[in-house]
């Protein structure tokens, strides 16, 4: 049974209703607590009582707190991913790589909060000092997806806690119980009360409740890009203006060009699009292939998905867990079934399977004939199934890659140092792969992307500062007069 952490107690709902593991429905992970909009504002008051303290604690004390979390983190890896891979879906060394990483983001942002520097300029008039500075933000509320449980959290929560802010973090609803566990390591830690509270619910009871506190500063959302549209709406139009920071969707091209290795150009795909069983922003879902290596490529990538092993998230051996839930199961089928009705091929999977207890498992969708004007090139499918689109050339290539109203991450595979270059240079995305997956990148340098795919500064590495401090700057006239 999982409990909400407002104002430093464990606090059972009112409702509760359980969650399901996508790998065996009839297993039962857990109760998960719903907060009213009244519980959510006691969270937001505590937070915004705490505040003053805790902008004003010493980085030596964050840095403690941050470092013992992410130590904690680590040594519960293997407890905490099985229980991650059996709420989410993703396969076991997946989960647990996951919450590898949410261990490194904390010690990661336990030396960054040390390093909260500001600057000291010349004025361009006598006597006078420029001091800039960063603070707090006050409140910040964090609302996160289901598919990455434990370290979208992470990434959120660790440079709010290290830069001085009070956190309300309202997760998914899918995945309560890794916020639970997420949230006992950081309160076991010794986080003052008030500092973080834990807020599971609805998205229209919770997160509106904090889109509409004025006493939440900022909000940071990572999800789809319909409710970051209307999240962003809010924090605009509400009194006072809230700083926003939103992760959303992608449609991510990976482009393979005729002098690519073939070899590698099918496992960077294959990754992209199928490992997490494709419910990643950052999944490559068009593949975009020259004429010159198409069919050797689609014939590679039919062999190599048949290797791939569809099972319980937990079995060993097993390669792509089940999707999410039903609905994500039904929404991965209409697009299967739209992208036919369009024209497009499929050469491989898509239909559903049945193992040793009843899952959500769908065989990875290969859709060949597909054009960049189809829905299934346009919209974010989240799951399993990638669209191979062929192009005549590079600069055909290129200019499919960027023609999408995404804009996250963008890849080629090449053994021209020419043409990945020249991509680099000109992909209209925020993060650039070179034969490597679309997915999966480094937890101390910036993520995010551009157009319908992420909005406000960056999240990770230094640059989560940007959002996390509030800019002040400070002119001293010394009456030296020079
Ligand atoms: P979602 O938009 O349905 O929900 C995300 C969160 O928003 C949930 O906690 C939900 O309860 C909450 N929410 C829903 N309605 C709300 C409202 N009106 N006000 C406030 N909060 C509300 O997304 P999802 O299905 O959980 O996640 C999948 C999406 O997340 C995909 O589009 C994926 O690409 C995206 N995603 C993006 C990134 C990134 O960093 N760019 C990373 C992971 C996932």
């Amino acid at each position: 049974m999982t409990k909400n952490y407002i104002a430093g107690e464990w606090l059972a709902a009112q409702e509760a209703s359980p969650n399901i593991n996508p790998s065996n429905t009839n297993d039962v992970v857990g109760e998960y607590a719903h907060a009213s909009v009244a519980e959510t504002k006691r969270a937001i008051d505590a937070a915004y009582d705490a505040f003053p303290d805790w902008s004003r604690s010493t980085i030596q004390m964050r840095h403690d707190l941050l470092k013992a979390i992410g130590d904690e983190i680590h040594a519960r890896k293997d407890e905490l991913g099985c229980l991650l891979s059996r709420e989410e879906g993703k396969t076991l060394p997946e989960g647990i790589g996951e919450v590898v990483r949410a261990g490194q983001i904390f010690q990661f942002f336990a030396g960054e909060c040390l390093r909260m520097a500001g600057e000291k300029l010349p004025s361009v008039r006598p006597s006078v000092d420029v001091e800039i500075t960063r603070e707090s933000v006050g409140v910040v509320g964090l609302i996160t997806p289901w598919n990455f449980p434990i370290a979208i959290p992470a990434w959120k929560i660790a440079p709010a806690l290290a830069y001085g802010n009070t956190v309300v973090f309202k997760p998914a609803e899918l995945v309560p119980g890794s916020a639970h566990a997420l949230s006992e390591i950081i309160v076991r830690a010794g986080v003052p009360a008030g500092v973080f509270n834990l807020v599971m619910g609805r998205g229209s009871v919770v997160g509106e409740a904090m889109l509409n506190s004025s006493k939440v500063s900022a909000v940071s959302f990572t999800g789809s890009l319909p409710t970051g549209r209307k999240i962003a709406k809010t924090c605009i139009t509400c009194e006072p203006m809230k700083k926003l920071q939103l992760e959303m969707g992608g449609k991510n091209p990976m482009v393979v060009l005729d002098d690519a290795d073939l070899k590698l150009a099918v496992e960077c795909a294959v990754n992209s699009a199928f490992f997490s069983t494709g419910q990643r922003c950052t999944a490559a879902s068009r593949l975009i292939v020259t004429d010159g290596i198409h069919d050797r490529f689609v014939a590679a990538m039919q062999e190599r998905m048949r290797g791939l092993v569809v099972d319980d998230a937990l079995k060993a051996g097993s390669h792509v867990g089940p999707v999410v839930d039903q609905s994500q199961l039904e929404q991965d089928l209409n697009y299967i079934g739209i992208g036919l009705v369009e024209g497009a091929k499929l050469v491989a999977g898509g239909e559903l399977l049945k193992r040793e207890a009843p899952g959500f498992y769908l065989a990875p969708a290969l859709l060949t004939e597909v054009n960049n004007e189809m829905r299934v090139a346009r919209e974010e499918i989240f799951g399993p199934v990638a669209t191979v689109i062929r192009a005549t050339d590079y600069d055909e290539a290129l200019e499919l890659a960027n023609d999408t109203p995404f804009g996250l991450s963008s890849g080629i595979c090449t053994s021209s140092l020419k043409y990945a270059s020249h991509f680099k240079r000109n992909a209209d995305a925020g993060m650039v792969m070179v034969n490597l997956p679309t997915a999966g990148v480094d937890y101390h340098v910036p993520f995010g992307g551009r157009k319908g795919s992420s909005y406000g500064p960056r999240e990770q590495g230094r640059y989560a500062q940007e959002f996390y401090t509030a800019v002040k700057t400070a002119y001293t006239f010394d009456g030296n007069g020079h």
